[in-house]
């Protein structure tokens, strides 16, 4: 809050038409002149200029003019910005994964729509669109128009309000059909029509009434919308099967006297499905749990210093800089450092650590993890949608709006289920309906075994029961929910463990793989240096005997690789004066080189001395030693010759060597790729476990040595830091980025481990192993679950109840196991 009393502002605008330096400058110099700037400069490459002034005198229409009258042009950023968007709409009523295609139709149809990716599970529709083309509100107007609706804003609590609907009219239909059982039963199977023909008769279809169009009749109002587009869902079906079956009955006292009365058993598929969109609804809700969870874990309030007093402020206005003070006990409000005071802070919520994690000066915290013992102050570094916690949320809600590739496999299928049931249903009947002969042979072979099986029933009323029973035990809404609902479980559990899985596809590919290459520093080993070890040359020229350390840690004064960091920390415990270089550059995978009071001095491994003619000879048992115990070998050399050389170690990670071991076991190859020397790596290699060491590798070979891995025939993925491991992890089947603090922001990563630590891989494995084998179990079942039944609907064995009952037990039995999920170990004690 410190600089809000004094009237300053920065600002950026897009500048157009500018072709060179001076360009730059001349709008520089013009914008300088305006009263109020106190500087601006702007920047030729990404054509913005950038203005820091007081808001009180000018604002960002002066500039604009200024820039105008220049002679160029000032691009209004909103306007130039006008490429895509992307929303995520909630949408409701839909039942089953043909809505979801149709949807999905839909909304793609619309002009200015790209892409539309519509998730049964999480009932959302994330439409890329152009702004310019095509509104939300188009959108609503389409989907409304196919059938289904979107609400206008997300709200868990509508969730809640949806199952306790969804609660009430399954009460309501069981209250009806509970009745109809009880009188119908007797007349089923003993033929006893209680009181009489006409009460029984009419006092079913009484009953039925209200579960059909009162508390059924959200479903029939959808069904008879689909159908006006032109389309069909499983609510079609329901409509159709519920429906046929209730006309029997006023059809019976009105007009045809002879036939069956089944308005009861229309009632009763009703009271079914009612039953399973519930329990199905709650499940659903207890697989978007995790997100919830992570959500209500934000702090509300946060104390800011103001001035050297606390005033609590609710945390929405909390901004970046604003010093914070933390109480014991109490919530960090937001990502920040800490500038004062030590704790301990408990971060299981963000990484699944459960040892609290000790804090001091300078350390990162994340917000809404709990401050232990300590108070702390800390100043805010990200807030809003910046801070890890609202990333990992939307994260995971990407991740689970995003398919797993199996599913495409199980959508294809079901966009042609519903035509070709009603195709076989027709089928059915008119089979039913044209041959006796066929009716008599089954019927009288299946007399007597089941007792709803009735031979003295007419052709037409054989054909009615068939039809049914056909129609209702066909919907796919099992299959429709059988990937998604997995996924949403798995990643939720991941992110509750540290893991985050960014796209669907990962669960897939993941579970594939069979070679794991890990990067060496800073996902092996800690990636923090020290210094171990300090020899000169016999030949090094006379005045820089003994400077070796000096020398090098001044040439990597401003160098930010860990070794080079290393070095000068080494130096500087050794009390030795170091000097800022002249000139300074640094080369990946090789070393530094640097100007020192005149002189060239090149600091690096020996490849890269080598391409200078230098050669360690003198020094080399020193450096083999060195290597042999896993340690980093870092020559010097001054204007061509030899002055000695130093020795680095880096510490493994505390899981390092058992989750290797574990990969292990789960029969992964596992193979380390580093830029250090071969044999440093083949020790450190040899003492972690690791089978097959790439050494030597520059940094921008890495993703070359993954592709030869594949050409080999290997399933890769590639575990590294994401930041100059990149390439690398983009090109393995599955990248694995291994997260810093809270910097969680990893785009080349499909999954990216909160917690640096290695077990994080065995865990995202045997994850994504469970969560497929779930979606697998999931597809079988459903498809298994339809492929047997329908035949038994379509001889007329299957009495519709029946199928209604197994119907509605199929979607509750997938999303209950995709929710079993939740209870699997994945660390397998590592931790
Ligand atoms: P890794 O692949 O293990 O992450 P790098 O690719 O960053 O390592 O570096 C590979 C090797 O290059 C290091 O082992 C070291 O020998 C050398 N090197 C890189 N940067 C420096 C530096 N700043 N100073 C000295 N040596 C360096
Ligand atoms: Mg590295």
């Amino acid at each position: 809050m410190s600089d809000r009393g004094k009237n300053k502002k920065k600002s950026t605008v897009k500048v157009g038409g500018m072709t060179c330096a001076s360009c730059a400058q001349t709008i520089e110099k013009s914008l300088r002149k305006i009263k109020g700037v106190d500087e601006a400069s702007v920047n030729l490459a990404t054509e913005k200029a950038s203005i820091e002034y007081d808001p009180d005198q000018v604002d960002e229409e002066d500039f604009r003019e200024t820039i105008e009258n220049a002679g160029y042009e000032a691009i209004d950023e909103a306007e130039a910005d006008r490429g895509t968007e992307e929303v995520s709409l909630k949408t409701t009523g839909m039942t089953c994964a043909s809505c979801a295609d149709n949807v999905e139709k839909a909304i793609s149809k619309l002009e200015g729509v790209y892409n539309a990716n519509v998730n049964l599970a999480t009932e959302k529709a994330r439409v890329e669109y152009r702004p310019d083309l095509v509104s939300i509100s188009d959108m609503r107007k389409a989907v409304e128009e196919a059938g289904y609706g979107v609400e206008s804003e997300e709200k868990p609590e509508k969730e809640v309000e949806e199952v306790e609907k969804a609660r009430k009219r399954t009460l309501v239909a069981w209250g009806a059909s509970i009745p109809i059982i009880v009188w119908m039963v007797p007349e089923m199977i003993f033929g006893i029509v209680w009181p009489n023909r006409l009460i029984f008769d009419l006092g079913m279809t009484l009953l039925a009434i209200p579960v059909l169009f009162w508390v059924g009749r959200h479903t029939y109002q959808n069904a008879l919308k689909t159908v006006a587009h032109g389309s069909a869902n499983m609510n079609v079906l329901i409509f159709l099967g519920s429906f046929a079956a209730f006309i029997t009955g006023p059809a019976k006292l009105v007009l045809f006297p002879e036939i069956l009365n089944y308005a009861g058993v229309g009632a009763m598929i009703m009271a079914f499905h009612l039953t399973g969109r519930y329990i199905e609804a709650k499940a659903r809700g207890r697989a978007s749990e995790a997100i919830k969870r992570l959500m209500e874990l934000e702090a509300d309030t946060a104390r800011v210093i103001d001035d050297g007093e606390e005033k609590e402020v609710p945390v929405d206005r909390v901004e970046q800089g604003d010093l914070l003070k933390v109480r014991p006990g109490e919530k960090i409000p937001t990502d920040g450092v800490v500038i004062e005071g030590e704790s301990s802070v408990d971060e299981s919520m963000a990484t699944g650590e459960s040892t609290p994690v000790h804090k001091e000066k300078g350390d990162e915290v994340i917000g809404s993890t709990v401050n232990q013992e300590g108070a702390l102050t800390i100043e805010a570094t990200k807030v809003g949608r910046d801070t890890f916690l609202s990333k990992v949320i939307e994260m995971v809600e990407e991740a689970q709006g995003t398919k797993v590739p199996i599913q495409k496999f199980a959508d294809k299928v079901t966009s042609y289920f519903v035509p070709s049931i009603i195709t076989i249903t027709i089928i059915t009947v008119i089979l039913w309906l044209t041959i006796p002969n066929t009716i008599d042979f089954l019927a009288s072979a299946l007399e007597g075994t089941l007792p709803w099986i009735n031979l003295s029933l007419s052709p037409a009323m054989l054909a009615i029961f068939a039809g049914i029973a056909t129609l209702v035990i066909a919907c796919p809404c099992a299959l429709g929910l059988a990937t998604p609902t997995a996924l949403m479980v798995g990643s939720g559990k991941g992110a509750e463990n540290g893991i985050l899985i960014q796209k669907g596809e990962a669960i897939q590919s993941l579970k594939d793989v069979d070679t794991v290459v890990f990067d060496k520093t800073g996902t092996m080993t800690e990636g923090k240096m020290t210094l171990t070890d300090i020899v000169s040359s016999p030949n090094s020229p006379k005045d820089l005997e003994g400077k070796t350390l000096q020398l090098a840690a001044s040439a990597e004064y401003n160098s930010e690789h860990p070794i080079g960091r290393a070095i000068v920390d080494g130096a500087r415990n050794n009390d030795l004066k170091l000097k800022e270089p002249e000139k300074f550059e640094a080369f990946g995978g090789k070393g530094v080189k640097a100007r020192l009071d005149g002189m060239k001095v090149i600091v690096g491994n020996r490849n890269f001395l080598k391409e200078e003619g230098i050669n360690p000879s003198p020094i080399e048992d020193n450096l083999e030693e060195w290597e042999e115990e896993g340690k980093t070998v870092i020559l010097v050399s001054v204007d061509g010759e030899l002055v000695g050389a130093v020795a680095v170690a880096d510490t493994l990670k505390k899981d390092t060597v058992p989750a290797i071991g574990k990969l292990k076991e789960m029969g992964l190859e596992t193979v380390m790729i580093t830029g250090d020397n071969s044999k440093t790596a083949n020790a450190i290699a040899e003492k972690v476990g690791i089978s097959r060491v790439l050494a030597e590798v520059l940094p921008d070979e890495k993703a070359d040595e993954i592709r030869r891995l594949q050409e080999e025939g290997k399933k890769v993925a590639m575990v590294g830091d994401g930041i100059n491991d990149a390439p690398a992890l983009t090109q393995a089947s599955v990248g694995i980025a291994i997260g810093t603090g809270t910097d969680i922001a990893i785009e080349a990563g499909e999954v990216v481990l909160v917690r640096g630590e290695l077990s994080g891989v065995v865990s995202a494995v045997e994850l994504s192993r469970k969560t497929f084998d779930k979606i697998k179990q999931n597809l079988w079942w459903a498809f298994g679950y339809n492929v047997t039944m329908i035949p038994l609907a379509v001889l007329g064995i299957m009495h519709p109840l029946f199928a209604e009952a197994a119907m509605a037990m199929s979607s509750v039995t997938v999303v209950t196991n995709a929710n079993r999920l939740k209870g699997i170990d994945i660390d397998f004690g590592l931790k």
